[in-house]
């Protein structure tokens, strides 16, 4: 079937598996290039494994530490004429060069927030790994909405500012150009779902969870993702909602280190760069920051994609030579340390007063961000015939296994 992208917001309805296959494999290509990582993990959880910095761990845990992998991701497959969602075409292509590699790698398809998937994925580690044998836990998730797993409530994150309105430009993506937006201060409701979403609470339920089944590891290290960003974008993100989840998140951390001190286990924060994902294409105002962003780093020769940043993580901040985890003051690994660098931010704060629709092409990286976002469903892919049929219905290997 011939397969066209279909946006709506700041989604796309339909992905190309061929295009998401040479993703993956671009991606996987990338780390075979780079020197190995001895000293990284051999047994991974991740959750949130199918796109984005959760994808990209998976592929340098296991390419370069040749870590077996358990990734746990939401998404659908295909259905009918329906495609699968990327996220479902870039495991099935991340299962399958695992396996020619010789490399362990089985996925858990399901909601990651409940106690459902929680158990089977616990259940196939012990089936398949046995007990004490996780060393890392990568927690990745993106969503925008949970329900609690304990009282059935559902809450939906915002992404909005606290007591002041927002006012300043976006960009429309798809079109290119900018807009004016305001955008009115949540409430405090609004605040508490975002935290119930975005927050620790989930990941410290995983980690609990896998320490009382006893399948975690002397020494377990355990990562969760976060972002801080520019002075230009805290209005939205660090003073906003998303920044009340992730001083959560953050706080969790601390939580976590204490409770997996017994084991000599250890849980971190990564503050990673802003980088076109599904999920951050849906946040105002850091889409058009990205897309300067990307000129300036790309100029700079500082820009790196999520694989370059989740490989620098590897090899140089938590599975270094010397076993040192690099971490800053209060305790975070930093891998926006390129984009915040001075002369960025001053490039960055410099252009920003100058944008307008006249120049936005010429000043930003619009066209490179337009192609990326394109990308995350297998869109605009170099070297992808988009003339040719691809493959709708796809099968992941270690899901076809256990449904037959
Ligand atoms: P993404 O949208 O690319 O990936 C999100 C992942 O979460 C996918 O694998 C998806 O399947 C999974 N997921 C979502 N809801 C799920 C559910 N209910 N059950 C199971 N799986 C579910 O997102 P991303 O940008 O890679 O973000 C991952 C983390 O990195 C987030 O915490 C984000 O805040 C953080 N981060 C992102 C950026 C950025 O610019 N993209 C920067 C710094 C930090």
């Amino acid at each position: 079937m011939l397969i066209e992208p279909r946006i709506r917001g700041f989604i796309c309805t339909t992905a190309h598996s061929t295009g998401c296959t040479a993703n993956v494999l671009e991606q996987i290509r990338y780390v075979q290039n780079q020197p190995s990582i001895p000293s990284g993990p051999k047994k991974v959880l991740l959750i949130g494994a199918s796109a984005g910095y959760g994808l990209a761990s998976r592929i340098v845990t296991a390419f370069c530490a040749q870590a077996q992998t358990i990734g746990v991701f939401a998404g659908h497959a295909a259905e009918g004429k329906r495609t699968a969602s990327a996220g479902w075409y870039n495991t099935a292509a991340f299962e399958q060069a695992a396996h020619q590699a010789g490399l362990y790698a089985k996925s858990m398809h399901g909601n990651a927030f409940s106690d459902e998937i929680k158990q089977k994925t616990i259940a196939l580690i012990k089936q398949d790994w046995g007990e004490e044998v996780v060393d890392c836990v990568i927690y990745s998730l993106a969503s925008s909405r949970r329900t609690h797993p304990k009282t059935g409530a559902l809450f939906n994150a915002v992404l909005k500012p606290i007591e002041q309105p927002y006012s300043g430009k976006t960009i429309d993506v798809m079109r290119g150009h900018l807009l004016d937006v305001r955008i009115e201060p949540a409430t405090a409701k609004e605040i508490e779902d975002t935290v119930m979403v975005m927050g620790g609470e989930d990941w410290a339920m995983w980690i609990d969870a896998l320490l009382e089944a006893n399948v975690l590891a002397e020494g377990i290290q355990t990562v969760a993702y976060s972002y801080i960003g520019p002075k230009l974008t805290e209005s939205i993100y660090t003073k906003g909602t998303i920044g009340q989840a992730k001083k959560h998140l953050a706080e969790t951390s601390k939580i976590l280190t204490k409770r997996l001190s017994p084991i000599g286990g250890q849980a971190f924060i990564s503050v990673n760069k802003a980088l076109v994902t599904q999920a951050s294409a849906a946040i105002p105002v850091v889409s058009i920051y990205i897309s300067l962003i990307y000129k300036i780093m790309k100029e700079k020769k500082l820009h790196e994609a999520c694989i370059e940043q989740m490989y620098r993580l590897c090899s140089d901040r938590l599975y270094r030579k010397d076993r040192q985890v690099l971490v800053d003051a209060q305790g975070c690994i930093r891998m926006d340390d390129w984009e915040m660098q001075a002369d960025v931010q001053q490039a960055v704060t410099d252009i920003w007063p100058k944008l307008n629709n006249e120049n936005i092409d010429a000043l930003t990286d619009m066209a490179g961000y337009t192609r990326e976002f394109y990308k995350l469903f297998g869109f605009k892919v170099e070297g992808v015939d988009y003339d040719q049929p691809c493959a709708v219905d796809v099968a992941i290997p270690s899901l076809a296994m256990q449904q037959s």
